[in-house]
């Protein structure tokens, strides 16, 4: 059995899926090139301390999440849970922030995280995300939060809403963290065990439990704004000054906090009215202290990642962004022996010229060939007939409105013209 199922969490995205696919990756190499980044490309496993060290040992990735394996030399690796640490990592080790500032840098791939897979979350989904170093400027937040709104907008999707927040930063946390531990310990029996686990080890992490009978306690929680420092409240006031000046709709909640322990000052969060419960088809935030923790200078950050599982369900929910699959531009049809020969030759000039040719392998009937080609929805048949060949001629058939026309063999090029001019 467990030859033929793949494994739980994981998805084959084949023909019928894969031109959305493409579609969207387009788009991405469309929009991220607007906003000036380049593709960054790391590998899928790491050294398990880089996500430890970078995550946080008491997040639920680190803790229960990852897939970590010994490998045959005795090392502890991990198949990527999330695109950050690795990019930086690769930042640091390539000294990447040598050259002008800031720099920005987009990767595409899968993740892996074993989690309870439902609609919407897998244990190997694909993330597309993008990272910009160098600058502690609050617009490169606001830019962060925009580019994928442009790209979500470019993909026709509506009903997405942007949820923004500001977690402080290493000075202004601590006294943060314990009026929450102060407010929280006289309830703790009101609190689900994950709340009640956490509450001493991640406070913060209380705030955003979807748990139903947490929620009266939790819609009581002291919010940070009074905690915050001066830099890390200016610094939100700015963000929140441009995203009105530059017209983005947004919901400040005060409750926003993310599962990852690098993040300082702001956070965001883009979910899609679209979807149920994993309703999160984007989110990110800045993390100034993290290219630091792994060791290269101190460098402010700021990045944010798409689900593009999630993102592709809202798409789909919606009816945008659909892709047809193409057909070929020409289907050539044989009586086999040297008229497929002679179609073979032809079909090898029409692909060496970027043409889709196809032909039959089967040794069907000509009607068999015929009705494989509207199958197929190609656009040109090509008759190769006996009779016609002897005068090195063929026929070619408009699929559309079954307009026929000899063509000469000798003028393939011109034949490829017309072919390659009916687009696909
Ligand atoms: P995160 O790295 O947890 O901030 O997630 C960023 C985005 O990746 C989320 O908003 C989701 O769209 C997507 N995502 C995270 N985990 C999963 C998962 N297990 N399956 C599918 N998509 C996911």
């Amino acid at each position: 059995m467990t030859l033929t199922t793949r494994p739980r969490g994981t998805n084959d995205i084949g023909p019928g899926q894969i031109e959305l696919w493409h579609k969207l990756e387009e788009k991405i190499r469309q929009v991220t090139s607007a906003y000036g980044y380049q593709e960054l490309r790391t590998p899928i496993f790491e050294h398990t301390e880089l996500f430890q060290r970078g995550i946080g040992e008491a997040t639920d990735i680190v803790e229960k999440e990852m897939y970590t394996f010994l490998d045959k030399g005795k090392r502890s690796l991990t198949l990527r849970p999330e695109g950050t640490a690795p990019v930086v990592r690769a930042f640091v080790e390539g000294k990447l922030g040598a050259g002008s500032l800031p720099v920005k840098l987009y990767y595409y791939g899968p993740m892996f995280r074993y989690e309870r897979p439902q609609a919407g979350r897998y244990r190997q989904f694909t993330q597309f995300g993008f990272e910009v170093f160098g600058s502690q400027d609050p617009l490169l937040d606001v830019e962060a939060i925009m580019l994928p709104l442009e790209l979500y907008k470019s993909c026709g999707l509506s009903g997405f809403e942007v949820q923004i927040n500001t977690i402080g930063c290493p000075a202004c946390r601590p006294s943060y963290r314990q009026e929450l531990v102060e407010y929280f310990e006289p309830q703790v029996d009101k609190l689900c065990a994950s709340c009640r686990d956490r509450l001493h080890r991640n406070p913060m992490r209380l705030l955003d439990c979807k748990v139903e009978s947490c929620q009266e306690v939790l819609s009581g929680a002291p919010q940070i704004t009074r905690h915050l420092c001066e830099e890390c409240s200016e610094h939100f006031a700015q963000v929140v000054d441009y995203l009105d000046a530059l017209g983005v709709d947004y919901k400040l909640n005060h409750r926003l906090v993310r599962g990852f322990d690098y993040y300082t000052k702001t956070v965001f969060e883009v979910t899609s009215s679209e979807l149920g419960a994993q309703n999160a088809i984007g989110a990110g935030g800045r993390y100034d202290g993290l290219v630091e923790e792994l060791g290269g200078k101190p460098t402010p950050a700021v990045g944010f990642a798409v689900g593009v599982e999630r993102l592709l369900l809202a798409l789909q929910g919606q009816d945008k962004l659909k892709a047809e699959a193409a057909g070929p531009h020409a289907y050539l049809i044989h009586f086999g022996g040297s008229t497929k020969r002679r179609a073979a030759e032809v079909a090898y000039f029409l692909r060496s010229q970027g043409l889709w040719a196809e032909l039959d392998y089967l040794d069907r009937s000509i009607k068999a060939q015929m009705k494989a080609a509207n199958r197929l929805s190609s656009k040109y048949a090509m008759i190769f007939g006996e009779e016609e060949l002897g005068r090195n001629r063929v026929i070619l058939r408009n699929m559309r409105d079954g307009h026929e026309q000899e063509m000469d063999l000798q003028e393939l090029e011109q034949l490829a013209k017309i072919i390659g001019e009916c687009g696909q």
